[in-house]
């Protein structure tokens, strides 16, 4: 079933995550779920914030981003990222690595809003997966990206907060009219 997507303004956005302990028929369900409305809203990523869930749950799937590079390793061998997509983290422990980069973001809860965005080049990821088996690997370039937007969500992060100062302002007026939509909307419910 595809969910609708949480809008900036709705608190849940700002909810840091619980932690899923095991993996119930619910939560199965809601990961289906989210990759079905991810999809269909064509992003690399979602995290249960965004579908009104404040859990350590985030789907991703970077396949047919042909623009944009990324890389992939199993204890420290490269692998093919497309084969190992899509990807369901539960739970997940991120370490930046390598040189910070800057590169262009959006969000499904910020339609319409894109800004430069400084993050590490690299992440080193354990989390568990749908079956609850632990899991690490390392990942470059948009999946990186993808992923430490994803995980900022799962923590009430969002990319406004590291967006710089100039870029921030000059957002000012788009961010503050979607803010005030969602509240209207949420109080008239
Ligand atoms: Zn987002």
């Amino acid at each position: 079933m595809v969910l609708t997507v949480v809008k900036f303004g709705d608190p849940v956005l700002r909810r840091k995550g619980a932690r899923i302990e095991s993996i119930t028929p619910e939560v199965r369900q809601l990961i289906a779920d989210m990759f079905e409305t991810m999809h269909a809203a064509k992003g690399v990523g979602l995290a249960a914030q965004q579908v009104g869930h404040a859990l350590q749950l985030t789907v991703l799937d970077i396949r047919g981003i042909r623009d944009r590079q990324s890389q992939l390793w199993f204890d420290r061998q490269p692998a093919d990222t497309e084969s190992f997509m899509p990807l369901v983290l539960i739970n997940p422990l991120v370490r930046p690595l390598g040189e910070l980069v800057s590169g262009p973001e959006g969000c499904l809860s910020f339609p319409h809003i894109y800004s430069e965005i400084v993050r590490t080049a690299e992440v080193e990821v354990t989390a568990q997966n749908e079956r609850s088996e632990t899991y690490s690997f390392r990942a470059g370039g948009l999946l990186a990206r993808a992923i430490q937007h994803e995980v900022d969500h799962l923590n009430g992060i969002l990319f406004i907060d590291r967006m710089d100062t100039t870029s921030r302002e000059d957002l000012k007026f788009e961010i503050d009219e979607l803010q005030a939509g969602t509240r209207a909307a949420l109080t008239r419910r």
